[in-house]
């Protein structure tokens, strides 16, 4: 499948992509992903990033295309990809409209993962990450807590409470995701393309996700038929 998760910080957009890859072998592409492991290596890309996330701000735009043009158009990208925290901007979504056009690349739909604010914010306060920038797991101390001595139980590193996760940074996020991001759920309304899904419970919310899948696969097939 090709599509986009949207969704405010804390909506489950990670967990609901991981699963997802799952599916069908599409990968998941996560920008805040690319941009922690730039920051970690030291890159340039990163030396760049790094005030902008530590204050829970947007990266600017152009660096963002920069990296997802090159991304798209990676080779385990064919088999389908699974957009994660991006686009975040409707320049964003614009520009990526433009980039898929050029690499006659279709998007399937755009899942917009519903959370009551509440919830976001209580997700967000107790949410650890394992510092292992291939495993990145996702602890919650409350429900899901890391191993004895605050260890990830996958692979055994740290796991630690982001720096755009205090207090602060979170309410900045948020901020920023209803002035910058929320707007696009009406962009992706009006092209068409919305898929509103809770996001509660993860695996329902996959499994939801998994049917819009199919549909599009029979209305495709309809179409394709349609045309012979
Ligand atoms: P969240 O947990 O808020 O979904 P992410 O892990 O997706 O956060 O991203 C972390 C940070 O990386 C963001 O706060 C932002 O600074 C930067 N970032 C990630 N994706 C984008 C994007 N598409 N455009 C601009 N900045 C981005
Ligand atoms: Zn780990």
């Amino acid at each position: 499948m090709r599509i986009i998760l949207l969704g405010s910080p804390g909506a489950g957009k990670g967990t609901v992509a991981k699963l997802l890859t799952e599916y069908d072998g599409s990968i998941q592409i996560s920008t805040g992903d690319i941009l922690r492991s730039a920051v970690k290596k030291g890159t340039d890309l990163g030396k760049k990033a790094k005030k902008y996330m530590d204050s829970g701000d947007l990266v600017p735009d152009s660096l963002i295309m920069e990296i997802m043009e090159v991304r798209l158009q990676e080779t385990d990208c064919r088999n389908g990809f699974i957009l994660d925290g991006f686009p975040r901007t409707i320049h964003q979504a614009q520009e990526l409209k433009k980039t898929l056009a050029r690499l006659n690349i279709e998007l399937d739909f755009v899942v917009n993962l519903e959370v009551p604010s509440n919830i976001i914010l209580d997700r967000l306060s107790t949410r650890r990450t394992c510092i292992n920038s291939s495993c990145q797991e996702i602890y919650n101390v409350k429900n899901n807590p890391p191993a004895q001595g605050g260890k990830c139980k996958k692979c055994g590193h740290d796991v630690i409470q982001r720096e755009d996760e205090t207090a602060e940074a979170i309410s900045d996020r948020i901020k920023i995701y209803n002035q910058k991001t929320a707007p696009l759920i009406g962009f992706y309304e009006n092209e068409g393309f919305l898929e509103n899904v809770p996001s509660l419970i993860a695996p329902e919310t996959v499994a939801e996700i998994k049917k819009c899948a199919e549909n599009i696969k029979i209305k495709k097939r309809v179409v394709a038929g349609k045309k012979n």
